[in-house]
């Protein structure tokens, strides 16, 4: 029987974070995981000699200094920069929103001449504050670009109408009249050089960690102790789903390994229309300017999450909101235990997000 200052649940990245602060500052952890690997959903694994993101394109993006700052203690970034491209009936477009876009789908050249397009298409808004996802997609980039890139996109990914979605979504994509195609709008952007695993294992240097151990059966089981909990599992599960089940959206990955140096030129391709079952293709050399002989793609499938599945998205709209709200004010009820990251804190959030929490977190519990 031992004790420990804290029994950390889950080994992705925001517990990853904290370990590294409470070992530093002489706090003992033990770090326990349902999966066999650390690293959680930004696990990276090494096939062909290429980094293979196994549970999806992991692009690190931020703008925040303190984040940037820590992330490059434990990796070297490598600069790259996403430019994803969509393709509908057969044409490429240009993602996110941008002046290669508009031309690509109206032939036009100018931003006042595409700002006039989108306002004709939005007009039937008469603008309104827009209340879902349909409504803030059109009075953002008219109906035509709703209907080529994100109608299609986002009822497969989500499993639910657009007019069924939350605004907020479609508001992480940036909207730029210019020739500029970076996904994302962060001062810093890139991919570790190694692997996000091997950025993880060094952050738990010295963190004790059992895999293939699931919090309930461990916690029934074990003799140790704990001061303090760190949680980064479904809060709903925790609670033994005592309001009801949370819904997530799951996804199904194909792998498939080529006898080819490239098969799509990108390392992102988007598939918008509703009729092709998955969202995406990822080249995984390319996040990593790969020039090995094989290469390595993924089709991402999205799926309706089930028991036994992994919970990749939580579903933000008002009902799941309101449930999780109901859970939050429980979370009360055991002080020891503290709720963090993508599921334990049911946030859409991103790893620069989820890293600020945790240094968040290690402020208050005093590491930093
Ligand atoms: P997780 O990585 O989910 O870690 C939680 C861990 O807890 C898991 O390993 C889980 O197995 C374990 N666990 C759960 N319950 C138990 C239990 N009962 N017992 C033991 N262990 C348990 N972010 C970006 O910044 N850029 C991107 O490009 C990007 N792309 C993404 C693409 C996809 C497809 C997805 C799903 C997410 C993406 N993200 C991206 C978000 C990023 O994955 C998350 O922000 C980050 O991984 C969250 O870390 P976490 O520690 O909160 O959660
Ligand atoms: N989206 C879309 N078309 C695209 C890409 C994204 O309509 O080609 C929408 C979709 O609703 C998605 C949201 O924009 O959920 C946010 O996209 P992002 O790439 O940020 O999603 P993630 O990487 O988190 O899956």
């Amino acid at each position: 029987m031992a004790h420990f200052d804290y029994l950390l649940v889950g080994a992705g990245l925001f517990n990853a974070v904290f370990a590294e602060h409470a070992s530093r500052a002489g706090k003992t952890c033990l770090m326990i995981e349902r999966r066999g690997h650390i690293a959680g959903n930004i696990y990276t694994e090494k096939r062909e000699s290429i980094d293979v993101h196994v549970y999806g394109a992991h692009i690190f993006h931020t703008s925040d200094e303190e984040v940037w700052e820590y992330v490059n203690r434990f990796a070297s970034f490598n600069g790259f920069i996403n430019r994803v491209k969509a393709k509908f009936e057969g044409k490429v477009y240009s993602m996110p929103f941008n002046m290669y876009t508009f031309e690509s789908l109206w032939g036009v050249h100018t931003a006042e001449e595409a700002k006039k397009i989108i306002d004709e298409q939005r007009a039937c808004l008469a603008g309104k504050t827009p209340e879902n996802l349909e409504e803030q997609a059109i009075s953002l980039v008219g109906r035509d670009v709703y209907e080529t890139l994100i109608k299609g996109y986002t009822e497969k990914q989500w499993g639910r109408l657009c007019t069924q979605l939350p605004a907020f979504i479609i508001r992480r994509l940036p909207l730029r009249f210019t020739y500029d195609d970076n996904y994302f709008n962060d001062k810093y952007q890139g991919i570790p050089v190694e692997g996000y695993t091997s950025m993880v294992e060094k952050m738990l240097n010295g963190t004790k960690v059992l895999l293939n151990t699931d919090y309930f059966d461990f916690i029934r089981s074990t003799n140790d102790t704990f001061t303090k909990t760190i949680y980064t599992g479904k809060a709903d599960e925790f609670f033994g789903y005592r309001f009801g089940k949370l819904e997530y959206r799951s996804l199904r990955f194909e792998t498939e390994t080529l006898n080819i140096p490239d098969y799509q030129g990108n390392a992102v391709i988007n598939y918008t229309e509703a009729k092709i079952p998955y969202t995406r293709i990822i080249e995984h050399k390319h996040f990593n300017f790969g020039k090995q002989p094989k290469t390595i793609i993924t089709r991402e499938y999205p799926a309706e999450y089930k028991e036994g599945m992994e919970a990749y998205y939580p579903v933000n709209d008002e009902k799941n909101s309101a449930l999780a709200a109901s859970y939050d004010a429980i979370k009360q009820e055991c002080p020891n235990v503290i709720f963090g990251g993508r599921l334990g804190e049911y946030k859409y959030y991103d790893m620069d997000k989820v890293i600020a929490s945790a240094l968040q977190l290690c402020k208050q519990q005093g590491l930093r």
